[in-house]
């Protein structure tokens, strides 16, 4: 039987037929998300307005911008800082330290979350040495302070996981400004007790800590003895079950060995302690001692002294990392140099002479003499 016309139309290959509508080429909520990150460019009012206010996600956000690389945001974390700076200060900073398994971050988690259920604001950081190779060996891939990283008095924030140390410490002491202007009132920086991170650790902290434990064959652990020497306090711990005895020989026998070590804080002589951050004992007794030192170096007037002092190296640290970076950023010395190393592999210069060389190229470059 012969269509209607008007079927004979719809069969036509050229028809569209109602069907499914096509959905969009771009998946619209993803577009929303790409629009809204496209406008997250905040002015740097905004974040110290919001860090002030404190607002985790942007002080996380800055915190971002003081570790990039990026020139860029390198300037923008400077000004955020500058308006920061106003705000900060207002904190205890006590440096952590110790050989790994010495039991730092259960030392950390214990204290903090006592601290924290006081209602203290507490800020984790931490400076590792070995972090450019190991992608942040310490606190970043640590799943014990789980408990205290849910805690909402606690913030907790690896350590900047490239760069050289000076650069990890100048990142390191922008974030303190950070932290301190979004109301963390306590600062704790753990290091790891084996290089010079703890002397660069120990010039941005009000309190130095040791943690050490008994037991372990030679009593220093492979802790340098300057480490030792600038230890505000040494705290043994795993000092619980069979181990109490031990750690109480220890305790006894490193403050006897403190006092042939020279010490420069006045009024006070660096105390040894022992604990368990395993079952939360002799915990207490370390805050409690960190506190009696803040008190008795604020009404002395040591702790702005030693803020001060701590500037003055901080000043003279930045100069030296600015001075070595554009040393050898210089295309000029950066072609130099592997003829040199090949000359002294081959015994045809000595060290001296290479690095004069070297130096008086830069330094002339720029009108000053070197030597
Ligand atoms: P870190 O490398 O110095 O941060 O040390 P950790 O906190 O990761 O601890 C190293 C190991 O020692 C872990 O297996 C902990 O469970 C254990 N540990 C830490 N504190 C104590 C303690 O007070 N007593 C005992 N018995 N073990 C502890």
């Amino acid at each position: 039987m012969a269509k209607k016309g008007k079927d004979k139309k719809d069969e036509s290959a050229l028809s569209v037929s109602k069907g499914v509508e096509q959905p969009p080429s771009v998946n619209p909520t993803l577009l929303k998300r790409i629009r809204q990150k496209r406008k997250q460019s905040y002015s740097a009012d905004e974040y110290a307005e919001k860090i002030i206010e404190g607002n985790i996600t942007f002080l996380s956000k800055a915190i971002t911008l003081v570790e990039s690389s990026r020139q860029e945001h390198y300037d923008e974390a400077q000004k955020i800082i500058d308006l920061c700076l106003p705000y900060s200060g207002n904190s205890v900073r006590l440096g952590i330290t110790g050989v790994p398994g010495a039991g730092k971050s259960s030392f950390i988690e214990t204290l903090g979350k006592r601290l924290c259920s006081l209602n203290t604001k507490l800020a984790v950081l931490a400076i590792d040495p070995s972090s450019e190779k190991s992608h942040g060996s310490i606190l970043g891939d640590k799943t014990r302070m789980e408990s205290l990283a849910n805690d909402n008095n606690a913030f907790i924030r690896p350590s900047p996981s490239a760069g050289s140390l000076g650069g990890v410490a100048r990142k390191t002491r922008e974030t303190i400004i950070l932290c301190e202007a979004a109301g963390f009132d306590t600062i704790f920086i753990e290091t790891v007790g084996v290089g010079q991170s703890e002397t660069l650790v120990h010039s941005m902290v009000d309190f130095f800590l040791l943690i050490m434990i008994s037991g372990a064959g030679d009593e220093l652990q492979g802790i340098k003895r300057g480490i030792t020497e600038m230890a505000d306090a040494i705290v043994i711990n795993k000092a619980d079950g069979a181990n109490i005895i031990k750690a109480q020989t220890a305790r006894v026998e490193f403050q006897n060995a403190l006092h042939f070590f020279p010490h420069s804080k006045p009024g006070w002589k660096p105390e040894v302690l022992t604990c368990s951050a395993q079952e939360a004992t002799g915990i207490d007794e370390v805050w409690a001692m960190v506190m009696e030192y803040i008190s008795i170096a604020k009404g002395n007037g040591y702790f702005q002294e030693w803020r001060q002092k701590q500037a003055v190296y901080r000043m003279h640290d930045t100069i030296n990392e600015a001075i070595n970076k554009s040393f050898y950023k210089d295309a000029e010395i950066s072609a130099m140099l592997p003829e040199l190393e090949d000359m002294l592999q081959k015994n045809r210069i000595t060290s001296y002479s290479a690095a004069c060389k070297v130096l008086n190229k830069y330094f002339s470059d720029k009108g000053k003499d070197c030597f």
